[in-house]
């Protein structure tokens, strides 16, 4: 088990509904030096390639994105999920259905942050049934820039969306792969990778 699986095995609560809950952590209490921990794997899984830029979805990509950000040397745009009067000029514009709060939201990113050729590692904690990065890689294409790879804390291995996105051909990193979960025991069980 690498150093996420423990941590989720240790402090990672599985609820009914297919839910797990990393919120002592990762998504709600951060623990930094896990996060650290986190950049320096993405680094090194996507060390090979060009990044120009992190875009990552609020809120609980942003966390993750900004240390990661730390070890690529650049700067994060995260894509927001409501309209806001701060948001000027042009943009674009993603549906994005949500698993956790089931219902459908928009996700945008302002199109001064993300030029037509800049090389794009999207980042988020959590690749469910893949309705959030679906529209971070509908902003990408938009903006005609590339996505060079996808990092993922927890992928539920179990819901359609890592076989979906790596379908498409798109170099997908999870740090955890979470095959199996029971509620009543508790019990996670993870990809061997
Ligand atoms: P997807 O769009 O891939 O279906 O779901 C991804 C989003 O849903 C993530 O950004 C995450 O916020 C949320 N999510 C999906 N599954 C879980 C889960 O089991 N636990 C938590 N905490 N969030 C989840």
């Amino acid at each position: 088990m690498n150093f996420l699986e423990e941590r989720i095995q240790k402090d990672g609560i599985v609820k009914e509904g297919n839910v797990l809950k990393v919120d002592s952590f990762l998504n709600h209490q951060m623990d930094i030096r896990l996060l650290e921990q986190m950049g320096e794997e993405f680094k090194r899984r996507f060390a090979d390639v060009q990044v120009d830029k992190i875009l990552t979805i609020e809120a609980s990509g942003i966390g993750i994105a900004c240390i990661a950000a730390r070890y690529f040397d650049v700067p994060v745009v995260f894509a927001k999920k409501t309209q806001s009067i701060n948001l000027d000029g042009e943009m674009y514009v993603a549906e994005v259905e949500s698993f956790t709060h089931k219902c459908k939201n928009q996700v945008i990113v302002s199109k001064k942050f993300l030029k037509e050729g800049e090389h794009v590692l999207l980042i988020d904690d959590f690749l469910a049934n893949g309705c959030a990065l679906q529209g971070l890689l509908s902003i990408v294409a938009q903006a005609g820039a590339i996505t060079e790879g996808i990092g993922i804390a927890i992928e539920k291995g179990f819901q359609s969306g890592g076989r979906i996105i790596r379908n498409l051909g798109y170099r997908l990193e999870s740090l955890a792969i979470v095959d199996a979960m029971d509620a009543e025991t508790g019990t996670v069980t993870f990809r061997e990778q």
